[in-house]
């Protein structure tokens, strides 16, 4: 039995739970977790029906993607989500979908601005855009290694599609749920034609606060829950 069984499970069971709930699709987008106390991550292959994966078919990579187990081709962007792990020691599952309302607001170049104090204690102070680069070049590796150094936990990708991050896999796919929620809310607001009021600045900065002491009790290796 591999010594990856349990992270290679775990991706397993995740993908089959986004696609359920229709934030993946067929190939489109990529998951990873870190693999504990090693540089090296699980991640999905390339081009691989989610709905046929089993934990036989996760590729593990170590960071400067020498192949640890390779049954498949791994996903094209398996060097951004290792250029993630080694930017935020407090990261331990990358999520990449190609979601709709995220993927829409990245299209009009609309940043989401605090909207919700929730929002805010998991995400970030905003969903900020991450300029269009190709799926799986270099270009588009050193963008997203550059934005994430801001501690936050969700992006868009310009003319492509949404990135969460989380300090486990629950965090990260519940990350998903609630970027989803503020890109609607947000999209339907412009549709409104009405301005969008936004959270008291400092319910935004004590709510990112918590987060940001959340990230640091992780890099300090004291923080197992899935927060509040
Ligand atoms: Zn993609």
């Amino acid at each position: 039995m591999s010594p990856f069984e349990e992270v290679k499970s775990k991706v397993v069971a995740a993908v089959r739970q986004l696609t359920h709930d229709g934030y993946l699709s067929t190939t489109g987008g990529n998951l990873s977790v870190r693999v504990p106390g090693q540089n090296a991550l699980a991640i999905t292959p390339s081009n691989f029906d989610y709905l046929k994966m089993t934990p036989a078919d996760i590729c593990v990579l170590q960071f400067d993607l020498n192949p640890l187990e390779e049954p498949h081709k791994p996903s094209v962007e398996s060097a951004m989500h290792a250029a993630i792990y080694q930017a935020r020691g407090d990261v331990n599952a990358v999520i990449h979908t190609h979601q709709v309302y995220p993927s829409t607001l990245a299209i009009i170049n609309a940043p989401i601005p605090a909207l919700f104090d929730e929002q805010v204690r998991f995400l970030g102070r905003s969903v900020e855009i991450i300029p269009y680069a190709p799926s799986g070049t270099p270009m588009l590796k050193n963008n997203i290694a550059r934005h994430v150094k801001n501690h936050h936990n969700a992006f868009m990708m310009a003319n492509h599609g949404a990135l969460l991050l989380g300090h486990n896999l629950e965090r990260a796919m519940h990350n998903v749920a609630l970027l989803e929620k503020c890109a609607l809310a947000y999209l339907l607001s412009l549709c409104a034609e009405k301005k969008a009021s936004k959270v008291p600045l400092w319910v935004r900065e004590v709510a990112f606060a918590k987060l940001r002491k959340d990230q640091q009790k992780v890099e300090r290796g004291d923080f197992e829950t899935g927060g509040e």
